[in-house]
């Protein structure tokens, strides 16, 4: 029964990342849908499952190949948002951000000097505040 499995995926895309996903998702909605039991949302689950296993059972292995990279790409884009949004928050907790009064740089000052002078790195302007 393996081998002869084994034989039916040959040349065949099988399971990546963007599978996994697709099949996390149903799994959830599905679970989701346990206390909630809206009818569509089967639907939806079943629409899930069929697309992974025809993505799995895929000879066009090029095309499923870019469908993942599109997903990893995306993910990506994603993760890397929320880490940056992260740093910037933890970044605010000791240092404050200025922007100089005349050509509108954005400055980075260390939080709880009191009043400093401060010298903008791009125009030499000066501006006095409080940090
Ligand atoms: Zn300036």
């Amino acid at each position: 029964m393996r081998e002869k499995f084994t034989e039916f995926m040959v040349g065949r895309y099988g399971i990546d990342n963007y599978s996994k996903f697709l099949l996390g998702s149903a799994v959830t909605v599905m679970v989701l849908n346990l206390f909630l039991r809206i009818g569509l949302l089967n639907l939806l689950v079943l629409g899930l499952l069929a697309y992974v296993y025809v993505r799995m059972f895929s000879r066009n292995i090029q095309k499923r190949y870019q469908e993942n990279r599109g997903y990893l790409e995306f993910k990506y884009k994603i993760t890397s948002f929320f880490v940056k949004e992260k740093r910037r928050m933890e970044d605010r907790k000791v240092n404050h951000i200025y922007t100089c009064p005349s050509c509108k740089q954005k400055i980075r000052i260390p939080r709880g000097k009191g009043k400093i002078c401060i010298t903008c790195p791009k125009c030499r302007t000066e501006f006095t505040k409080k940090s």
